[in-house]
């Protein structure tokens, strides 16, 4: 039995393995999610039926199925259902939540396990030395591992999720970056301690780990500035990764440890693609300042040169059907008005016309890792049409036109030139290289970050104001009337 259970753990990792290898692509990410997603089923259920262990000399499957069952059914009705409602623009939040409930189930796996030690202690719960004689090194290290990564991931990703639903204010303190430190050191001091100290005060050492742990993760990203979420939740899925993956070495349970690593090293690399890309260090997202606004004050509109010009649809269609080139830039805006479809319509209508047309898509646009990439390959647009952000930046100054779609902080040039600003380091698309910049948003409010952004008081730039679905519309009839 244990054979077939362990072909068939060896199955669901390469189903895992050729989900990611497929998610790398929007034309396969729906199918790479559906394999891994029967991978799972497949290993969960071959757990249940088919994991035998031995007790008082007798071998037993696992008991409780009912329980199993009840709560199978209960977290796949509500997983269904909240997934099935989402919007799409919702979607980090989601994440964040889903995420922090897989940092709470490794934190809840080192606790309960924990117990189980405590209780096979043989002098007093509160000293734990051996179980039952044997060493217990290695599998306290996993517990204590288990423990402060989930329980940072869990605190850390409900913060993340009420930043990001607008319920949590950013949030930073007086020496918030040497409390995160000093706090980081205390719980690895204790963790060490959990584990090879001399067993006593085990249990206290223990729950003031999880204390700390907790507390920990919502210092960290309690004072993360608006532009830089994306690194922090994508940290906060490759710990949860990392903490899974501590459950299966406590269990021994390959598959466990292979989906663990393969979330954990994932996730830690789109951390650095995206620290990379925000110009951030690692060190500064684990200690929690970054982003968070620097010193000083940065700058407001009274200080910008220039005034608003606002461009009639009919203007910025002329503009755009005798232009050579026109790049399009996506952002957050155009998911919200679900304006995919239309935008795809104005670039084939553009090509029809003999105009070049690619969209410039920047690493954080939008509201999750790829985010524009997906909702581009929902209208059919051609794949490689949508540049990334080093590409595109060199061509903007051999463009005509620059159409701006609901895109804000990703093409505030505060972020190069203004230290002040919570941005300030992070690239940008640098739109305002081209010969025309058309802005399209409802009005002059802030992006994500809340801040002002100057490239609307350029002379180069031209507002078309409304909502992306309705102004591009408008901008597809214009340029059908010019014949
Ligand atoms: P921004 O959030 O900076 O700006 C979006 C703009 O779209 C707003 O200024 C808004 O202006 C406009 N808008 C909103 N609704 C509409 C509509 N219906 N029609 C037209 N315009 C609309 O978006 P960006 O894509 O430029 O930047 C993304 C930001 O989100 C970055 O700061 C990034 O760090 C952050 N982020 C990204 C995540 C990711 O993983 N990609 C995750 C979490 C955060 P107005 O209200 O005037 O219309």
């Amino acid at each position: 039995m244990q054979h077939i259970l362990q072909i068939i753990y060896l199955v669901s990792s390469v189903t895992f393995i050729l989900g990611l290898k497929y998610l790398g692509n929007p034309a396969t990410a729906r199918k790479g999610n559906l394999i891994a997603a029967f991978g799972m089923v497949l290993a969960i259920f071959a757990t249940i039926f088919l994991y035998t262990f031995n007790e008082d000399g007798e071998e037993k499957h696992l008991g409780n199925l009912g329980f199993i069952f009840g709560a199978l059914l209960v977290g796949t009705v509500i997983g269904w259902m909240i997934a099935k409602k989402v919007q799409m623009t919702a979607m980090p939040e989601m994440v964040s939540l889903f995420n922090g409930m897989g940092g709470a189930c490794a934190m809840l796996i080192s606790i309960i396990e924990f117990q189980h030690l405590a209780a096979l202690s043989e002098e007093s719960p509160f000293i734990l030395i051996t179980r039952a004689g044997g060493n217990i090194t290695g599998h306290l290290l996993a517990i204590i591992l288990g423990l402060i990564i989930g329980s940072v991931s869990f605190a850390g990703s409900m913060v993340a999720w009420g930043k990001l639903s607008g319920n949590v204010k950013d949030k930073s303190f007086v020496k918030q970056q040497f409390i995160n430190i000093g706090l980081l050191v205390i719980i690895l001091i204790l963790g060490y301690l959990v584990v090879f100290g001399n067993g006593e005060n085990t249990v206290v050492l223990f729950y003031a780990t999880l204390t700390l742990s907790l507390l920990y993760g919502i210092l960290f990203v309690l004072p993360i500035g608006g532009a830089d979420m994306p690194v922090v939740i994508s940290l906060l899925n490759s710990f949860t990764g990392v903490a899974a993956a501590c459950g299966g070495f406590l269990y021994d349970n390959k598959v466990m440890l292979v989906g663990g690593i393969l979330v954990g090293s994932a996730g830690t690399l789109l951390t650095i693609v995206m620290c990379k890309a925000m110009n951030r260090s690692l060190l500064n997202v684990l200690i929690g300042n970054f982003g968070g606004g620097a010193s000083g004050e940065a700058a407001t509109s009274a200080n910008f040169e220039g005034s608003i010009k606002e461009v009639t649809p009919s203007d910025a269609a002329i503009l755009m059907r005798y232009a050579k080139k026109v790049i399009i830039v996506p952002g957050y805006g155009l998911a919200v008005a679900q304006a995919q479809h239309v935008v795809h319509d104005l670039e084939l209508l553009l090509e029809a016309e003999g105009v070049e047309v690619k969209y410039a898509i920047h690493p954080v646009a939008g509201r999750m890792p790829g985010h524009m990439n997906v909702l581009l390959a929902e209208s059919n647009v051609s794949y490689d049409k949508l540049v990334e952000m080093e590409e595109i930046n060199p061509e903007f100054n051999t463009t005509d036109v620059v159409l701006v779609v609901g895109a804000n902080d990703v093409v505030n040039p505060a972020a190069k030139t203004d230290p002040a600003s919570p941005i300030y380091g992070m690239p940008i698309l640098e739109v305002e290289n081209a010969a025309h910049v058309i802005v399209n948003k409802r009005s002059m409010k802030a992006g994500y970050a809340g801040i002002e952004n100057e490239l609307f008081y350029k002379p180069k730039t031209t507002m078309l104001f409304g909502d992306a679905k309705k102004a591009l519309s408008q901008l597809v009839t214009e340029i059908k009337a010019l014949g």
